[in-house]
């Protein structure tokens, strides 16, 4: 697999957010900054509970983390 993207649910606010599998960053909630994702070198840590995996598609850019 190429890397997939998730769809992460905060567990504070319940904003729903497209989070990069493989992040190699920390991914914060863009609406109240809960750290959704951490880094673990290959697939990220989820903080918040996986909605959905969403297939490689542009759909969301500004959302996602550069492997
Ligand atoms: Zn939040």
């Amino acid at each position: 697999m190429a890397g997939s993207f998730y769809l992460i649910r905060c567990p504070d606010c319940e904003n729903e957010q497209v989070v990069f599998g493989k992040a190699s960053s920390e991914v914060a909630c863009a609406v109240c900054g809960h750290v959704l994702a951490r880094p673990t070198g290959g697939e990220a840590d989820f903080q918040g509970e996986v909605e959905e995996v969403v297939e490689r598609r542009s759909e969301n850019p500004e959302e996602t983390i550069e492997a």
